[in-house]
């Protein structure tokens, strides 16, 4: 069960090391454009969901900030 758990740990820290050298990954609704298209293709604005930046931020990285105290 011990090394279980040491295995599982080391699976999370390298998931959020991960994701404090690659924070972002592309919006799942415009798939990283930050543009939401009209059916003609031509007219767009930007995603709401991204706010037109087109990348999210992971779930590790909310985690890093969480321990490192980045926003304050
Ligand atoms: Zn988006």
């Amino acid at each position: 069960m011990g090394t279980l758990l040491v295995l599982a740990l080391v699976l999370v820290v390298g998931y959020v090391g991960a994701c404090a050298w690659w924070p972002y990954m592309a919006c799942r609704r415009c798939h990283g454009s930050g543009k939401r298209r009209s059916p003609s293709g031509k007219a767009w604005r930007p995603c709401r969901r991204c706010v037109g930046s087109g990348r999210r931020v992971r779930l590790g990285r909310r985690i890093y900030e969480l321990f490192n105290g980045e926003d304050r």
